[in-house]
């Protein structure tokens, strides 16, 4: 590629103060869809620089509207007009094709393989910064603030349960229940079947998950579960619907004491 090309695909930032690297590797949005939802990523890579490197190769084929380094950087790689590549195969809501109506951004954290390090403080102010803006300006609601892992279960678990959506919510983006754990109670797990797995599956998917309501606690159930906690009860990633897991949900629905800055 010569240099006036790479001249070429510049543009002006969406966001104040982002830097511009502009990747290839995106479309025009599909169906007329615009932007109502924000989907969090970590790269899983050694380093940020790495990341972006390989987002912004054409052989790649794959991108995201920002890239956010450990330091705070904002790198913009497409424009928010413009389809990014960095959901792939999901659903939310009952709708697939999540490139064409969400904007994507990817956190530099090497993530599970590397044990998950901590997000620097930084970084997170960052996201927030970036991610509150976003909302504003594309008028998407808090409960659109979602997780690779929510759209992608079984494929993705990116950003990962270090992540730290509570802070998030308590700072203006995205939602959290933030409740002590309760004890007893029924768990519902993969001997389960029945009226209250139905339920619960029926919940889970009203909030959006992609998951079949057939009263049977199989493998999709368990799946879809475990990413629900990856979100929003870190502290029991395990597939198994505990007590309070049951709560969060339904006050997520519900919209009762649930950490949110929608107006
Ligand atoms: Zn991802």
């Amino acid at each position: 590629m010569s240099v006036d090309v790479l001249k070429e695909a510049s543009f002006e930032p969406d966001f104040k103060g982002a830097e511009i690297c502009p990747s290839p590797n995106f479309g025009e949005r599909r169906n007329g869809y615009t932007p109502d939802a924000l989907i969090l990523h970590y790269t899983g890579m050694e380093t940020g620089q790495s990341a972006q490197d390989w987002l912004c190769a054409p052989e790649s084929e794959v991108s995201c509207h920002y890239l956010v380094h450990e330091d705070g950087r904002i790198v913009q790689m497409v424009r928010e007009a413009d389809r990014a590549w960095h959901a792939g195969r999901g659903t939310w809501q009952g709708r697939d094709d999540v490139n064409s109506w969400s904007i994507g951004i990817e956190i530099a954290n090497a993530g599970h393989p590397k044990g998950l390090p901590e997000f620097p403080e930084i970084q997170v102010d960052a996201v927030l910064k970036l991610g509150r803006d976003i909302c504003r300006r594309h008028g998407i609601s808090q409960n659109r603030v979602l997780a690779h892992s929510d759209i992608a279960p079984g494929r993705k678990v990116d950003p990962g349960e270090r992540f730290p959506w509570e802070r998030l919510a308590r700072a203006g983006l995205g939602q959290f229940v933030a409740i002590s754990p309760v004890s007893g109670g029924r768990v519902l797990g993969p001997e389960d079947d029945g009226p209250a797995v139905q339920a619960l599956q029926r919940l889970l998917k009203r909030y959006g998950y992609n998951i079949e309501v057939n009263g049977v606690y199989d493998g999709q159930t368990q799946t879809v579960v475990r990413e629900f906690q990856r979100h929003f009860r870190p502290l029991e990633v395990s597939g198994l619907a505990d007590a309070t897991t049951c709560i969060i949900l339904r006050k997520l629905l519900y919209n009762s004491t649930v950490i949110d800055s929608s107006p």
